[in-house]
């Protein structure tokens, strides 16, 4: 960013982050994970747009939002009605989109104008920016690929961290609904779960990203607490970003119902 009439030309990069979104009741709760969000969006310096990764445009091919005005979707059934008249009503940013486009060329990228911004998009934002005046575009994730694909994507689209795009990824690094404790009170994370967060915590401390790729060998732990990658996903999109020695952080934590990690992962950005 270059400020005219100052001596130096001052470039901002900004962090990268991925949020564990849990229940879409967040959207309207408060509590510890939405007090993070918040206090994530007031800490951090104002993003010129986002860039979302969220769990819940998961489909074949990779494509970005093209339009001007995004529809906030209501992607789910069984709650409240209040949840379905939350409206996040950002405006698109098509030139950003067809940089994305540009960036991973030439793979292609469809502009599609049918979504708009899911839950896992608008239930963290409505927190971290309220007043939805932030550009969103969401990326889909093209659920025929492997994650070495995402990891690669994540890389090619770093460099949009430098010119003022928040990358966010939404998802949660552990998230077994089959397992969840419905009503039911649990002292705390199921051991497999535990075990898992804190395993993939350590390594992403320590920028080893590469088994975190590869999480379908890390056995059981792993297996149990990614069954399927969707909600996964999302944080390689965010590791891939990280340039090496960049501060890894952990800025909320706790696991929801015994098997929904909360844990957001935060690269760079110590503000
Ligand atoms: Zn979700």
């Amino acid at each position: 960013m270059y400020t005219e009439g100052s001596e130096f030309t001052v470039s901002l990069t900004l962090p990268a982050i991925f949020f564990g979104h849990g229940n879409p009741m967040n959207a309207l709760l408060r509590n510890s994970y939405t007090e993070g969000w918040k206090s994530f969006g007031e800490k951090t310096p104002r993003p010129r747009a986002i860039l979302s990764i969220s769990a819940h445009w998961f489909l074949p091919g990779t494509g970005v939002t093209i339009g001007t005005a995004p529809r906030t979707l209501h992607d789910f059934g069984g709650f409240p009605p209040e949840l379905f008249a939350v409206r996040y009503p950002a405006p698109g940013d098509p030139e950003l989109a067809r940089r994305v486009q540009a960036l991973l060329a030439p793979l292609p990228v469809d502009a599609d104008d049918s979504w708009g911004l899911d839950h896992g998009t608008w239930s963290v934002l409505k927190h971290a920016y309220p007043d939805a005046d932030i550009p969103v575009v969401q990326l889909r994730i093209n659920a025929t690929m492997p994650p070495a694909f995402h990891f690669e994507l994540g890389r090619k689209l770093a460099e949009l961290r430098d010119e003022g795009v928040l990358i966010m990824g939404s998802g949660n690094l552990v998230h077994n609904l089959r397992t969840y404790a419905w009503g039911r009170q649990l002292t705390g994370p199921y051991d497999w779960a535990a075990e898992f967060e804190e395993e993939a915590k350590q390594m992403m401390l320590a920028g080893d990203f590469r088994p975190l790729v590869d999480y379908e060998k890390l056995g059981r732990n792993a297996l149990l607490s990614v069954p399927t990658p969707e909600h996964y996903l999302p944080l390689l999109y965010v590791l891939a970003t990280s340039r090496n020695g960049e501060r890894i952080s952990f800025p909320v934590q706790g696991v929801d119902g015994g098997s929904i990690s909360m844990l957001s992962v935060q690269a760079g950005g110590s503000f």
